[in-house]
């Protein structure tokens, strides 16, 4: 039986949904919630990822301000504009779009955002809590894979799950999000000695790598939840995940497109930080 589609187009409308009602209730008590989005340099692909948010925000109510910077930009100049933000009380999400320009330290970038107002969830002091078992900000890309696991009724408790990819920004948080629901986690890596049949013991596989097809059917067990967090342009300029989804699909019991799976829930996920970040300012 060919797998079932794990839609992360239609529950990310939801979600979008849902934030635009609380924008609605938040204007009622007079607050809007507002981010800022700093972005550096001219990659294309940030630029696009960029308009999509403001978008989204545009959609739901959220106010969006995007703040561009020459590639000349300097690590003090940003940090200096974010200072001014975190004082802001008209923002309360605070997102610096990656990569940023060469020579500037993004972690040094990050850190200056208030924890309160890192509407990505990168700031240690928000990494940090989720380590600590007491998530408060959490990242959008890793939230968004577990809704669309939850979406699919999946039970995580005792299962065997494997993200593959170990970044900061999605294999490490997703790997703490699964352990908190009781799944036994590996972390697969480049250094990983036989990825294929650690994959195949997977209940939920998730690959965050960035390299098509990736993960091909002999690495999947059958009826296994395939999330897949890749987003790879190919050479005839299509999108592609890290799955060989035409292969998967037809072993695995749930799998997600690219795109249209985890790309539109990270987007939705930052909205709603957005959002609880607004409530949490404005009642403190
Ligand atoms: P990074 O480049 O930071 O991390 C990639 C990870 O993959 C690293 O941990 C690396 O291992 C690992 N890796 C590389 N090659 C292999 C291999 N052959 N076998 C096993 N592991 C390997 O990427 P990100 O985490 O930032 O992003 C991953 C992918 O997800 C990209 O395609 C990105 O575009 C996409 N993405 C999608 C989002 C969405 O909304 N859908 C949001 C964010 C990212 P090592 O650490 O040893 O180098």
């Amino acid at each position: 039986m060919p797998a079932r589609i794990l839609d992360g187009k239609t529950l990310a409308a939801q979600v979008r949904a849902r934030v635009k009602a609380e924008v609605a209730a938040l204007a009622r008590l007079g607050v809007r919630p507002g981010l800022a989005v700093i972005l550096a340099g001219e990659d294309p692909a940030s630029r696009v990822y960029v308009r999509n948010k403001t978008r989204a925000c545009e959609e739901t109510g959220v106010h969006s301000q995007q703040i561009d910077y020459p590639a000349s930009v300097t690590q003090e100049e940003l940090i200096r504009r974010i200072s001014e933000l975190n004082a802001d009380r008209a923002v309360h999400g605070i997102l610096v779009q990656l990569p940023l320009p060469k020579g500037i330290d993004a972690e040094a970038v990050q850190r200056s955002v208030s924890p309160e107002k890192d509407a990505d969830g990168f700031h240690p002091a928000n990494l940090g809590a989720l380590l600590a078992g007491r998530p408060r900000i959490v990242p959008g890309t890793p939230l968004g894979v577990m809704r669309l696991i939850a979406e699919a009724g999946i039970s995580l408790a005792g299962k065997r799950a494997v993200v593959i990819g170990r970044s900061t920004i999605v294999g490490k948080p997703l790997a703490l999000l699964l352990l908190q629901k009781d799944a036994t986690v590996s972390i697969c890596h480049s250094k990983t000695k036989d990825l294929d049949s650690i994959c195949r013991e997977a209940d939920i596989l998730v690959a965050a790598v960035g390299k098509p097809k990736l993960v091909t059917a002999g690495m999947v067990k059958p009826g296994a939840c395939v999330i897949d967090v890749g987003i790879n342009r190919l050479a005839d300029g299509k999108l592609a995940g890290d799955v060989d989804f035409d292969a998967v699909k037809n072993l695995a019991g749930w799998i997600t497109p690219v795109p249209g799976g985890v790309g539109p829930m990270t987007i939705a996920m930052l909205l709603e930080n957005c959002v609880h970040a607004a409530t949490a300012q404005s009642s403190s």
